[in-house]
């Protein structure tokens, strides 16, 4: 009987078309965007990741959840870390990065719809960013720290991007072989992982 109440949780993976188009923005936060938030929200948790963005779960819309947890938050914590930490899991909609601070740092990124494949990428360490939340507030905020760099994971896959993409030569070949197996057993499953819970 407990089998019965299974779901089924499903990401699209690396060679989905949906997953390089340029996202729509979200025109109206209704009945319909507030349940795929909370699928998108209970996929992120089953498959542990920090962030998702709708693409990722086949609908090309500009909304975004992120989960970054409270441990990760800088030393002092960025204005946006003290405020949007302890609100996770928080769903943004429509969200803009309105401007990127010049110093850059690297980090080793991986994602959810690129099983297996982790390198460096080299970000602008702070952003200011704006967005809806589901309840239709304006949010805004100046981020540091893992925050920033989820937040502009999560945004470039709004426009078609996977941080593989961003990730530099020398690095790249270390990971092309393994980004090509990733295709190709993708071609096999539809581009996608999926997981039943
Ligand atoms: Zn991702």
């Amino acid at each position: 009987m407990i089998f019965s109440h299974k779901t089924r949780y499903a990401v699209d993976t690396l060679g989905a078309e949906v997953l390089r188009q340029v996202a729509a923005p979200v025109t109206e936060i209704n009945d319909e965007i507030r349940s795929l938030a909370k699928s998108m929200t209970d996929t992120m948790n089953v498959f542990d990741g920090i962030g998702l963005a709708a693409p990722q779960v086949g609908h090309s819309i500009r909304m975004v959840v992120l989960g970054v947890p409270m441990d990760a938050m800088s030393n002092p914590p960025s204005p946006g870390e003290a405020e949007l930490l302890p609100r996770m899991p928080l769903v943004l909609i429509n969200p803009e990065i309105i401007s990127a601070g010049e110093e850059f740092s690297e980090r080793d990124e991986g994602c959810l719809s690129v099983p297996d494949i982790f390198a460096p990428v080299l970000r602008p360490e702070r952003i200011v960013f704006r967005a809806q939340t589901l309840d239709g507030v304006e949010i805004s905020a100046e981020c540091g720290g893992l925050l920033a760099r989820c937040i502009q994971h999560e945004l470039d896959h709004l426009d078609g991007k996977l941080f593989v993409d961003r990730v530099l030569p020398g690095e790249k070949k270390q990971i092309e072989s393994a980004m090509r197996r990733l295709e190709k057993f993708g071609s096999k499953h539809h581009y996608k992982r999926v997981c039943t819970r």
